[in-house]
């Protein structure tokens, strides 16, 4: 129930990459018959990935993973840029938007967070409203990782196009959940991760639109087209091209079966547990995302009792960095702290099946009843 922290490496994946350790394990930057297969496994990954959001081959970077993919669209745009500093981000991105904006304020651009609704949907018309002469960079993320909430992507790129201003979208938690096509989504750069969607870890891509004017942000030997220096990992890479292509086969019927699980889970939630309350949009979220909060029970508590049963969930009342900070996306929506204090994240995945469910529900509402009789706080 944790799948949007990670997932599981698919046996496909697997078999796609193994030979590419031992048997395929050229550089691929080798002009000898062993770096040519090491590069031919690389052309046909890029293909994959850029088959399934609709790109070309040549507008996909690959990088370590979501968080260099982040990184790159912002600190590649904007001081290429020069003379234009000023960015629109929002306030419930994951960190490694917000830590980046926050590194370039320091350096002197101006950043806006553009507020949310109470369901976690970007405010369109006061991010409109901040758009200044000065502005280079929107980044929005598709989904949001903790509350699943989609983001109108399209509505926010068509004004970003309008002004000439250009946009990112983080979609490290749609991709593979919800259809993601850059053309419909009309961005200019997409993050994507490969171990949110059954991939290996430590690898990602960034879609960066022809024509966009970025730069580096990792110099050395010139890999990627100058784009991202460094050899290239072709096991993971290979492995990421696999789950790319195998998330886009599987999306409709995944997304089906994770639907089902999930309003399931909710629906009998609400009708077995007293003082809950769902978090985010109640239909415009992802397939796989539940996420709702106890009164009268704290998170880490919950987390625990349930880990003891074979059940990884994640809470938003303390950080997933282990910082024991509130989540920022959860006090963005102006939900009481007593309500965050008692959340969970629970992220269902493509291989989890209704039996799990049933066991869920039951262990959470064994594990609540336990820690309300316990608390202090319960009112009842
Ligand atoms: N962006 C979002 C929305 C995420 O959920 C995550 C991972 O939690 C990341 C970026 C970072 O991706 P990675 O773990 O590949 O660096």
């Amino acid at each position: 129930m944790d799948h949007s922290a990670t997932t599981p490496v698919d046996p496909l994946v697997v078999d796609a990459m193994l030979p590419f350790f031992t048997e395929t394990f050229g550089n691929a930057s080798s002009l000898h018959s062993f770096g040519n297969e090491a590069a031919e496994a690389l052309s046909i990954a890029r293909q994959q990935v850029a088959d399934a959001i609709g790109a070309l081959p040549e507008e996909i970077i690959f990088t370590s993973g979501g968080t260099e993919s982040d990184n790159l669209a912002i600190r590649g745009v904007v001081p290429y840029n020069a003379g234009k500093k000023h960015i629109i981000t929002s306030a419930i991105e994951h960190p490694a938007v917000l830590n980046t904006c926050a590194f370039l304020e320091s350096l002197g651009h101006e950043v806006t967070y553009a507020p949310v609704d109470a369901d976690g949907i970007v405010d369109v018309e006061k991010l409109e409203g901040s758009v200044r002469e000065d502005t280079v960079l929107i980044s929005i993320m598709h989904a949001n990782n903790e509350i699943g909430t989609i983001q109108p992507i399209e509505k926010i790129s068509r004004i970003a196009k309008e002004k000439n201003i250009y946009f990112h979208t983080d979609a490290v938690q749609s991709v593979g959940k919800i259809p993601v096509n850059v053309d419909d989504l009309g961005v200019d750069m997409l993050s994507i991760s490969s171990h949110k969607i059954h991939g290996p870890k430590g690898v990602g891509a960034l879609y960066v639109r022809k024509g966009t004017g970025i730069s580096p942000i990792v110099f050395g030997g010139n890999h990627e087209k100058g784009m991202r220096s460094g050899t290239e990992n072709v096991s993971g890479i290979v492995g990421f091209g696999k789950a790319m292509e195998l998330a886009a086969m599987r999306l409709d019927a995944d997304s089906v079966h994770m639907i089902r699980m999930r309003d399931s889970l909710i629906n009998r939630v609400f009708d077995t547990i007293p003082h809950v309350r769902l978090n985010g949009h109640l239909s415009n979220r992802l397939p796989n995302n539940v996420n709702m909060s106890f009164k009268y029970v704290e998170g880490e508590s919950m987390l625990m009792l349930l880990d003891m049963q074979g059940v990884a969930v994640s809470t938003g009342s303390a950080c997933s960095s282990r910082s024991m900070k509130a989540s920022h996306v959860l006090s963005a929506l102006g939900i009481e702290d007593e309500f965050i204090h008692g959340s969970l994240r629970m992220s269902i995945g493509r291989e989890n099946s209704m039996d799990d469910i049933d066991y869920v529900l039951d262990a959470l509402q064994g594990t609540i009843t336990k820690l309300r009789t316990m608390s202090p706080l319960d009112e009842k």
